[in-house]
């Protein structure tokens, strides 16, 4: 069965638990969205599904309200397994279903993913868990070990199940499923809708139910400009449309991991605040580039597509295409993430006369003529570099040392003296926790840290 887009005004016509609705209330989730309408019942039936829905969709919010209104909390075994392809996603997910799980008492969340330390992993499922989410490699890793059982699983959900496929993680999938109980409900949900994809739910899932919500939302609001450049002129070009649009924020696309690092350096030699994003830096390396950037204390990350998946920026008001992606799907997908919420967005795509068959496509599939711009124009704004707006700190400590959100704002607005509207966004990881401070302050916010307490206790900080 294929449901096709469709609208419910209210939660309060899903059936779900009240407790369930007033925390969907107290989160602002007004009414469902069309892939939670469809999704949300035979979800909670206990049918199987697989969902073509993509990133913004509220599809975490689908099968988290799902795999928690069937819980049982008096049962601590692991009763639900999301198993995602990045860690970025499935720290999203978790602390998604963390929120959903508000109304009820005492349901735990696990996170497993590679790239950290196993043992305090081990040490957290010690203590039971009713939701695990995690990346396909690490679960393997625990499986195998014995200190993830799964006997009593009952929901399986594969999220972004086209990337964990591209990442090259059917076989640990083929292990993981292997290892559940075979009456498991099955959840599937891909952005995009390959052959390997249908056979992957022909091998696992029963009679599932298929959706697809078509896409009835208004179109975002993109602009989009093309320019044709030379090779080499790249960074020039990036550079004087930094210079020219001031944007707060910029994600640029490149295809390799050396392109990114050669701009990055570029940009940040000319005085532009610009880091990389790829799979060679180490994860502690890519939480500080991520939280820098979502925290606008780096105006412009340059990344490779993989890399840029698991980045959950609502509002970014420019992409750039350092060159043309691949295949039109690609770019789709890079252009969407800047307009979204509403606003107005500017996706730039850069192109030399090589790579001028890939905008061709991309003319074909839109249907219409694409709006070029003046190179040599644009290539005379000389550099300005745009002022982040906001910088970030670094204190050792996070919630393994009981460290919460608000005892670092305490810590700022109290004894520091910086004003709360001066504070941005607050990362908090077990270890360590990054924060926000407005440019013009983030000196004195790290003296005053430095100097003072935490909760009474002294930790380490410093300016990323
Ligand atoms: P996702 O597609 O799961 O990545 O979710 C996209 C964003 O939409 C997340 O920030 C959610 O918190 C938010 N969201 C999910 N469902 C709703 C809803 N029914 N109403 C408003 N916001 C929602």
């Amino acid at each position: 069965m294929v449901i096709q887009g469709f609208n419910m005004s209210s939660f309060d016509q899903l059936n779900l638990s009240s407790a369930m609705v007033k925390n969907l209330k107290r989160l602002g989730y007004e009414t469902p969205t069309p892939v939670q309408s469809a999704s949300i019942p035979p979800i909670l039936s206990g049918q199987d599904v697989i969902a073509m829905a993509k990133t913004g969709s509220g599809k975490t919010a689908a099968f988290g309200i799902g795999l928690i209104e069937q819980l049982n909390v008096r049962h601590f075994a692991v009763q639900g397994l999301v198993l995602c392809p990045t860690r970025e996603l499935a720290d999203q997910v978790a602390k998604a279903l963390r929120e959903l799980a508000r109304g009820r008492q005492n349901i735990k969340v696990v996170t497993l993913c590679g790239g950290v330390g196993i043992g305090p992993q081990i040490g957290s499922l010690s203590h039971g868990a009713h939701l695990v989410v995690g990346t396909p490699g690490r679960v393997q890793d625990h499986l195998r070990k014995g200190t993830l059982v799964l006997d009593h699983l009952r929901a399986l959900v594969l999220d972004e199940a086209d990337r964990m496929l591209d990442m090259g993680f059917q076989d640990s999938i083929d292990d993981i499923i292997a290892k559940l109980p075979e009456t498991r409900q099955t959840l599937l949900f891909s952005a995009t809708w390959p052959g390997s994809i249908r056979s992957l739910s022909h091998s696992y899932q029963h009679n599932p139910i298929d959706i697809r919500v078509t896409d009835d939302e208004p179109a975002p609001d993109i602009e989009q400009t093309f320019y044709e450049i030379q090779p080499g002129q790249q960074a020039d070009t990036l550079a004087a449309i930094l210079s020219e649009r001031q944007p707060a924020s910029c994600l640029a696309f490149c295809s390799t991991r050396q392109q990114c690092d050669e701009l990055a350096a570029t940009l940040s030699h000319r005085g532009f605040s610009a880091a990389a994003l790829h799979g060679d830096l180490d994860q502690k390396e890519r939480d500080a580039v991520l939280v820098r950037f979502s925290n606008q204390s780096v105006t412009v990350l340059v990344a490779t597509d993989v890399a840029a998946r698991g980045l959950d920026i609502k509002s970014l008001p420019l992409v750039v295409n350092v060159e043309p992606a691949r295949d039109s799907e690609i770019h789709t997908h890079r252009v969407g993430r800047t307009g979204r919420a509403g606003e107005q967005g500017q996706a730039i795509t850069l192109c030399t006369p090589a790579q001028g068959h890939r905008v061709s496509r991309l003319e074909k599939k839109y249907e219409s003529a694409l709006s070029w711009g003046n190179i040599e124009t644009l290539l005379t704004v000389a550099d300005q570099p745009v002022r982040p707006p906001m910088r970030t700190l670094c204190v050792a400590g996070g919630r393994k040392d009981k460290v919460r959100p608000g005892d670092l704002l305490g810590a700022l607005t109290g004894e520091a003296g910086i004003p709360g509207d001066a504070v941005g966004k607050i990362d908090l990881s077990d270890y360590q926790c990054f924060v926000a401070v407005k440019a013009e302050l983030a000196g004195k916010a790290l003296q005053r840290l430095e100097a003072g307490r935490i909760k009474g206790r002294k930790f380490r900080v410093r300016m990323v």
